[in-house]
C-alpha cells in the first residue's frame, strides 16, 4: 500500500529513498536528503 507521491520520504524529484537525519530532537526537526540528486528538505513545526 504505498501511492506514489505522498511519501514524505521518498525524493519528489528523482523518486529515490530519502535518507534522514535528526537535527533536532526536541523541536523535531529533521533533514530529509536524498544521496542520487543531493536535495535536502527540512521538516519543523509551523
Ligand atoms: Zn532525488
Amino acid at each position: 500500500m504505498k501511492p506514489p507521491g505522498v511519501e514524505p520520504w521518498v525524493c519528489p524529484t528523482c523518486g529515490d529513498q530519502l535518507k534522514f537525519e535528526i537535527l533536532d530532537d526536541e523541536k523535531f526537526l529533521v533533514a530529509w536528503s536524498c544521496v542520487n540528486c543531493g536535495l535536502i528538505r527540512t521538516t519543523e513545526p509551523a
